[in-house]
């Protein structure tokens, strides 16, 4: 097919089941053009995976877990033999033990998952771009998604707030790094969605109910709306964008208060 993303090839990580936003993403990239190549994470989600990936017409599926380097490094030497280069990487991943996900985060958080949750949602996008930058020679783009909760409290986010802040962090320090290799790299900070990881946080029902009645669009956002900002912002079209954090959040960010007719409630 024809499009913007004609004779791109790209990496999509982070696709558990058809609910996950990296399918979201993969599906407007693919409709606009793109060839895809999935990882999916251990045998069980892999089931999931493969038929999605296949109903796009991804040429390569392949495991990967980021908490085991080994497997990270196989999937970039499969691309550089298959492909030789490659024009961009969705990074969807997270995790973290979802029983620190609930409560208060000065008692909830133990040494071990601060570690885990760092790795796995955070550092491994750096990983990522270490292995990607060098299949990167026409330049590219790279992805990851955030959460607001790096940056203002949210109840229950706990160690994922800290995780994401890092990973936002890192945003800006990669795309400073790659940027004169004409690699970008950005961020997408979208509202709560109905998927896997967004079930594990606690009171996920009551963070979706506020953002509906709170956010300027009176709603939460669709797999379509962060399908489009991603095609944007891996596409050509955002050219001249690197180090951002683009919130796809019906504008819960720019708020401070509940709605009046909230508070009176
Ligand atoms: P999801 O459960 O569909 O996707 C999370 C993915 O992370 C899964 O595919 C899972 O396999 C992968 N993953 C976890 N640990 C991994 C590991 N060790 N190795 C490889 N892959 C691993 O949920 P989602 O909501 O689509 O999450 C995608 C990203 O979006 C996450 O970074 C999440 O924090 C972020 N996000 C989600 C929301 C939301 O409300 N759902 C909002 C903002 C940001």
């Amino acid at each position: 097919m024809q499009g913007i993303m004609s004779g791109k090839r790209g990496l999509i990580m982070g696709v558990a089941n058809s609910n996950s936003i990296a399918w979201g993403i993969a599906k407007t990239l693919h409709d606009h053009g793109a060839e895809l190549a999935f990882t999916y994470q251990g045998d069980a989600l892999g089931k999931r995976v493969k038929p999605l990936a296949e109903s796009v017409g991804a040429s390569l599926i392949l495991p990967c877990d980021v908490s085991d380097v080994a497997t990270v490094k196989s999937v970039f030497d499969t691309l550089k033999d298959e492909w030789g280069t490659l024009d961009f990487v969705v990074h969807a991943i997270g995790f973290s033990d979802k029983s620190e996900l609930k409560g208060r985060y000065v008692d909830a958080t133990t040494r071990e998952n601060f570690i885990q949750t760092m790795v796995i949602s955070a550092y491994s996008f750096t990983e990522v771009a270490q292995f990607a930058a060098p299949l990167m020679t026409n330049g590219g783009s790279l992805l990851t998604l955030t959460y607001g909760g790096s940056t203002r409290v949210m109840p229950n986010y706990n160690v994922m707030g800290v995780a994401k802040a890092a990973l936002e962090a890192s945003v800006r320090y990669l795309a400073n790094d790659l940027g004169p290799d004409g690699i970008r790299v950005n961020a997408i900070s979208a509202g709560p969605m109905r998927t896997l990881a967004g079930a594990g946080i606690g009171d996920a029902r009551a963070m979706f109910a506020h953002q509906q009645r709170n956010a300027p669009l009176q709603r939460t956002v669709t797999q379509e709306e962060v399908g489009g900002s991603g095609l944007y912002l891996l596409s050509d079209l955002s050219g001249g964008v690197t180090g951002e954090i683009h919130f796809v959040d019906s504008g819960y960010n720019i708020t401070s208060m509940p709605r009046p007719e909230q508070l009176k409630s």
